[in-house]
């Protein structure tokens, strides 16, 4: 592809032209669903041409995430953690937002929608839960029945958020099928849309599925992008870097858009490295996926040369998914973002660093993005970064107690 290519895609998607009809960006994207769904998903193509974009729809969505979600969230800037660094490091903090995550912006979003379009009830799934949580919390504030499918082995790593689920009065499936993780609920929230796609509506948690969903999942995340670029522009100056952490692709998505069209601003995804680089160990997809069709979209993938999708593995539940949204499968194609991946174990000490640099406890997820961050303000020393602080790290209590109890007892081996 020459860089001419290159640009006419970029300025394409700057310019709102992609996705285009038929949900593309670029080779990516698409619809790839059961003919019993595609009555249900020209429906919801038309509500987000038709519906979202109504004064009324967006009043009603600014009125939420003001009054009830939170935003604008704050940007915070981290002098100690910037002296450690040798850079200038700001955060924007999704953390703050209701239900502690950004999950909250697009599950407020799509639930008013699901209310506006006649849905009588909303099926989900979750990885980490913070989607499920997000969903139970939005659909409890618009009056709406919900059910979260969740891997079996997520309801074991991710307690406390089945908890909070129940309280919110969400009905939590564990499944118990598949990769008994995020695909396999993915599956399954789909297999009971298909069964009654006319009053059912199928709130999706990331940037993934197929066309509307990428599309309608982004506009409603790139409220983080846009606050924060204009929070930086108030403060200080664009960022020469900006860095989230990518699983299904949402945050980074929304952190990213606002800045895509900033030439001097470089973006960087971090995807999960695991345990290392061999297939099964790490969900860094982008890195080190090919391209295939997973959840109804052409996207890049995780899969052996059978064709298997392969099962991930990640210390945090929300980046341990073997597929991505196709927008991010285009943004790499055409280099205007760059995808690195950071380790288990060093997410692990950048959490612990922004513990006790500046007081906050990241998600594991977002400590994905400090760990790629820090790799490359020790290669740039003096630059100005900012990153996308996905969410807050309570829900990993358990995980993290695990993890040290497991390198006491190897420290006692030794
Ligand atoms: C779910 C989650 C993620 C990963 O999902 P994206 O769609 O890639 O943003 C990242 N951080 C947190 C805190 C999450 O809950």
């Amino acid at each position: 592809m020459t860089s001419m290519d290159r640009d006419a895609l970029l300025q394409a998607l700057l310019d709102g032209e992609l996705p285009d009809a038929q949900g593309r960006f670029g080779p990516f994207g698409g619809r790839y669903v059961p003919e019993t769904l595609m009555p249900a998903i020209n429906r919801l193509t038309e509500a987000v041409e038709t519906i979202f974009t109504t004064q009324a729809f967006q009043r009603a969505l600014q009125s939420e995430l003001t009054g009830w979600v939170g935003r604008p969230t704050a940007l915070t800037r981290c002098d100690r953690l910037g002296l450690q660094w040798n850079a200038e490091v700001w955060l924007k903090r999704e953390d703050l937002a209701h239900t502690g995550a950004h999950k909250i912006n697009n599950a407020i979003g799509q639930a008013l929608l699901a209310k506006a379009i006649g849905a009588t009830r909303v099926v989900a799934e979750t990885g980490a839960g913070q989607h499920g949580v997000a969903t139970a919390a939005a659909c409890a504030r618009v009056g709406l029945p919900c059910t979260v499918y969740m891997g079996a082995v997520d309801v074991a790593r991710q307690a406390p958020n089945v908890d909070r689920m129940h309280r919110l009065g969400a009905e939590v499936v564990s499944v118990t099928s598949g990769d008994r993780t995020l695909r396999a609920a993915i599956d399954e929230a789909i297999r009971d849309w298909v069964t009654d796609p006319k009053s059912t509506y199928y709130l999706i948690g990331s940037a993934i599925g197929p066309h509307p969903y990428p599309l309608l999942v982004r506009n409603l995340q790139a409220v983080i992008g846009q606050e924060a670029r204009v929070q930086m522009l108030d403060r200080a100056e664009l960022p020469d870097a900006v860095f989230a952490c990518v699983g299904g692709g949402s945050n980074s998505i929304g952190l990213f858009h606002a800045f895509l069209g900033d030439e001097e601003v470089q973006l960087f995804g971090v995807e999960a490295g695991g345990t290392g680089s061999a297939l099964g160990q790490n969900s860094a997809t982008l890195a080190a996926g090919r391209p295939g069709v997973l959840h109804g979209a052409n996207t890049m993938l995780l899969y052996d040369d059978d064709g298997q999708i392969q099962e991930t593995h990640s210390v945090s539940a929300g980046l341990d998914y073997p597929g991505v949204g196709p927008e991010h499968a285009l943004l790499q194609m055409i280099g205007r973002v760059k995808y690195v991946s950071a380790s288990d174990t060093e997410s692990l000490d950048a959490l612990d660093e922004l513990c006790a640099m500046e007081g906050i406890l990241p998600a594991l997820e977002s400590a994905h993005a400090l760990a790629g961050a820090r790799r490359w303000a020790q290669r740039n020393p003096g630059t100005r970064i900012l990153i996308g602080l996905s969410g807050r790290g309570d829900k990993d209590m358990p995980i993290l107690a695990e993890v040290a109890s497991r390198k006491e007892n190897n420290d006692a081996a030794a």
